[in-house]
């Protein structure tokens, strides 16, 4: 079958205006990993997925909204798309505006985003400029600006994003035949569960609770207030005021799942577990799987027979100095071969 974008494939589900002009890099159409092995520790029964969205062109799932966005912000004849970004949004705009012919620029908080999507922010051409703060003020910058000139957000305030994003949902549901009981997934400006969450509805396949992973140091949805100051390693999901927070909060307690907060140690933990299984995750995208793990090991949550999706939100490739800052460096040897054999005992 040829591969297609996710506006081709599912075009009639997305709210979409007539004068949007498709911009695809034939994003979507991500695989649904099985996961037996951990899917045994965990208990009876239990089937577990990954939805590995860093399969996606840019490396994460932000694609699918992006697709849509820049689509409608191209077809309204804007020259110009900005967003603010923890790194991934920024790679994203980027190649959709270059695939479009726009201009992107992409505001990011200094010295806070991953190697991998600085990198590729900078390749595809984007304008990317670093903000003296954090990824909250850089959106709020966006948003201030885009009133009073031309530009076309793209962050996920832009309701296209969500549309785009509804696809995931659709392709699981798809693929397993109906909704999974339990999708779990990382949380941060808070558009991606918000998203899911829609489609699910909208596609009338069943409902899976949801359980959004939030990291313990930029949890604000968990605690009920904006933080100031979001800490974590998961540089993805570092945001203290989440733009769609009231919704993801109110899609969670519909679906009668929960949003929860993980420590950066369990969330290096599920991502060296998912590793394990040949599956190498950014950090913020191992999260979700270390929210099912605390939930299941607190009585929470009864995996037994029951179909679990994990979304992994983007590759490893993307933030390789993570893995290499964390004691990982390789032995040095001499170019000989007993010097090689001591070193393995063979
Ligand atoms: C953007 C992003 C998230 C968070 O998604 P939200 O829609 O902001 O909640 C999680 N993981 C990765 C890899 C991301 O790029």
């Amino acid at each position: 079958m040829q591969r297609q974008g996710i506006l081709a494939r599912y075009g009639p589900y997305f709210d979409l205006p007539a004068h949007t002009r498709p911009v695809t890099l034939l994003e979507g159409g991500t695989p649904l990993i099985p996961l037996p092995r951990l899917a045994r520790t965990l208990g009876a029964g239990c089937q577990l997925y990954v939805k590995y969205e860093g399969l996606n062109p840019t490396g994460s799932f932000k694609d699918r909204g992006m697709t849509a966005a820049v689509s409608e912000a191209l077809g309204r004849g804007a020259q110009t798309v900005i967003c603010a970004s923890t790194g991934n949004t920024a790679a994203s705009a980027a190649a959709y505006a270059a695939r479009a012919g726009l201009r992107a620029v992409v505001l990011i908080p200094q010295g806070k985003v991953a190697a991998g999507k600085l990198a590729g922010a900078l390749a595809y051409g984007a304008q990317v400029i670093q903000i003296e703060g954090s990824f909250d003020d850089a959106l709020q910058l966006v948003v201030e600006i885009t009133r009073t000139t031309p530009l076309a957000l793209v962050n996920s305030i832009n309701p296209y994003r969500l549309e785009g994003q509804k696809s995931a949902a659709f392709e699981i549901c798809d693929e397993l035949g109906s909704a999974p009981d339990w999708l779990c997934l990382p949380v941060g400006n808070a558009g991606n569960i918000t998203a899911y969450w829609m489609g699910f509805r909208q596609y009338a396949q069943g409902l899976p609770r949801l359980l959004g992973a939030q990291a313990a140091g930029a949890a604000p949805l968990v605690h009920g207030h904006p933080v100031a100051q979001p800490e974590t390693v998961a540089t993805a999901i570092r945001i203290g005021r989440p733009a769609r927070g009231e919704q993801a909060l109110q899609a969670a307690q519909e679906s009668q799942g929960r949003i929860v907060a993980v420590s950066d140690e369990a969330i290096l933990q599920a991502q060296r577990l998912l590793a394990g299984e040949g599956l190498w995750v950014e950090p913020a995208s191992a999260a979700g799987l270390a929210g099912l793990l605390a939930e299941i090991e607190a009585g929470r949550l009864d995996p037994r027979d029951k179909r679990i999706v994990v979304v992994c939100t983007g590759h490893g490739l993307k933030d390789p100095d993570i893995i290499t800052r964390g004691g990982f460096a390789p032995r040095g040897i001499p170019a000989e071969l007993d010097a090689l054999r001591q070193l393995l005992g063979e």
